[in-house]
């Protein structure tokens, strides 16, 4: 139902509003803020399969689909009557559960260099323990990440982070120490041979290279072809580990994440978040068991959290991952190609420079002709171009990521009507992004 409010202004705009005075932006994370495509965010009231709705009462078809974690679509019914399920036995227990035994079990099957997993509430917390484990265990300080990746907002890996960072042009973020920061080492992503000068440099202080399983927050950039073998190389030629960050990929771009389609190397750590928790706060740590034994209580690296393996979180994610069967993996891929093919015929139909770029079924679009190789070649597009889209696209009903640097998520539950909705949607996002 249509819902107006004082018969003139949207109810939308006034929640905005009253948002914006009791929550800074009104947004409990960024991005959601609409702040580099401008205008008011839709405030999700509820959201099933493909859809969201809006507190306005308009329906959208989701490309967004929180961000990553609703590989299934919203509402699943399965993965919801695992959690209501788990909710009617108790919300928290701070004890150890059999569901978790059991996720760790399916994690490892998938995940097989995750030996062992430790269970966390959030992507931002696994990188940091990551990185924690990975000095206690090289006895290092600094650390190397690649400009746009981002890995959580903990201070040690917000230096040129994609995402909300890149989104906002920030270098950084305020209120992280100087001496946080100098121990981050930045280098361009895909560029080996700056790498290899940096440890050539600093190999002895280097703890470990984190790097995003293959890059989606700087807008998806994959890896060339034996990059992450290489990073793998490099560092245990130097006697650092290897972190990859598989919170956005893992499970999402095949059962085993981007390791599963492009394995050969074993990385010492990884990360998990997103569909790991099919919606719910749950993200992982896992690797190398004599790394994952220094963690409390069995070693000295100190790793904890009130909510951590949280029984509903563990529910969603026990019931995500079992039905994420390779049918669910098998659309999701088909329904990526056909929507790159329906953007790329729309915006050439509109003279619209774009380059299209996938890792897996993951993919953004560039308003840039390509390549993008790095997070410099991904800022040098037409932000202007890309907001001018991204309204048109919701007025027709479509949610895209409100930036310029992120993925666009699909499901399993875009069928063809969602499809349909959408590519009726392209021809005209893609001539108000021709003109400004
Ligand atoms: N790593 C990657 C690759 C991510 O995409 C994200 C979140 N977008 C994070 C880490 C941080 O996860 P969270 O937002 O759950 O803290």
């Amino acid at each position: 139902a249509e819902v107006t409010h004082n018969g003139t202004e949207n109810v939308t705009d006034d929640l905005f509003a009253h948002a914006r005075e009791v929550i800074p932006g009104g947004v409990s994370s960024p991005v959601r803020g609409y702040g580099s495509v401008g205008g008011t965010p839709v405030f999700v009231a509820s959201a099933s399969g493909p859809y969201t709705t809006g507190v306005d009462g308009r329906e959208y078809v989701d490309l967004v689909c929180s961000w990553g974690p609703a590989l299934l679509g919203h509402a699943h019914p399965e993965v919801v009557e695992a959690v209501q399920d788990a909710a009617s036995r108790g919300l928290s227990f701070g004890a150890p559960t059999a569901a978790e035994v059991e996720l760790a079990d399916v994690v490892r099957s998938r995940v097989p260099v995750a030996e062992q997993v430790r269970f966390v509430s959030t992507g931002t917390e696994a990188t940091m323990t990551a990185i924690r484990l990975a000095r206690a265990a090289t006895g290092r300080d600094a650390i190397v990440k690649f400009a746009g990746c981002y890995h959580g907002h903990s201070d040690a890996l917000l230096a040129e982070a994609g995402s909300g960072v890149a989104t906002q042009g920030l270098p950084g973020s305020a209120g992280v120490t100087k001496a946080a920061a100098g121990d981050t080492i930045v280098v361009g992503y895909n560029d080996l041979d700056a790498l290899e000068r940096v440890f050539a440099e600093a190999g002895d202080r280097i703890a470990a290279v984190i790097t995003e399983a293959a890059p989606a927050n700087m807008g998806v950039v994959a890896p060339q072809p034996g990059f992450n073998a290489a990073l793998r190389d490099l560092t245990a030629r130097h006697g650092a580990l290897l972190i990859v960050d598989e919170v956005l990929t893992g499970f999402r771009v095949s059962p085993g994440g981007w390791l599963g389609l492009d394995g050969g190397y074993a990385p010492d750590l990884v990360t998990f978040g997103k569909v790991i928790g099919g919606g719910m706060p749950l993200a992982a740590l896992g690797g190398r068991a004599d790394l994952m034994q220094l963690l409390a209580p069995v070693g000295p690296v100190y790793q904890a959290g009130t909510l951590s393996g949280n029984p509903l979180a563990t529910a969603a994610g026990l019931a995500t991952l079992r039905l994420a069967d390779d049918a669910v993996y098998a659309t999701v891929d088909a329904r990526s190609l056909e929507l790159q093919a329906a953007v790329a015929d729309a915006l050439t139909a509109a003279s619209v420079p774009h380059h299209i770029s996938t890792a897996g079924n993951l993919f953004s679009v560039f308003f840039r002709e390509g390549p993008v190789a790095n997070y410099a070649d991904a800022k040098a597009q037409d932000q202007a171009a890309f907001a001018r889209f991204f309204h048109a696209m919701l007025d027709s009903g479509v949610a895209l990521p409100p930036s310029a640097f992120e993925a666009w998520f699909l499901s399993a539950a875009h069928d063809d009507v969602a499809m349909g909705r959408i590519v009726e949607a392209l021809p005209g996002a893609a001539r108000a992004a021709a003109h400004s």
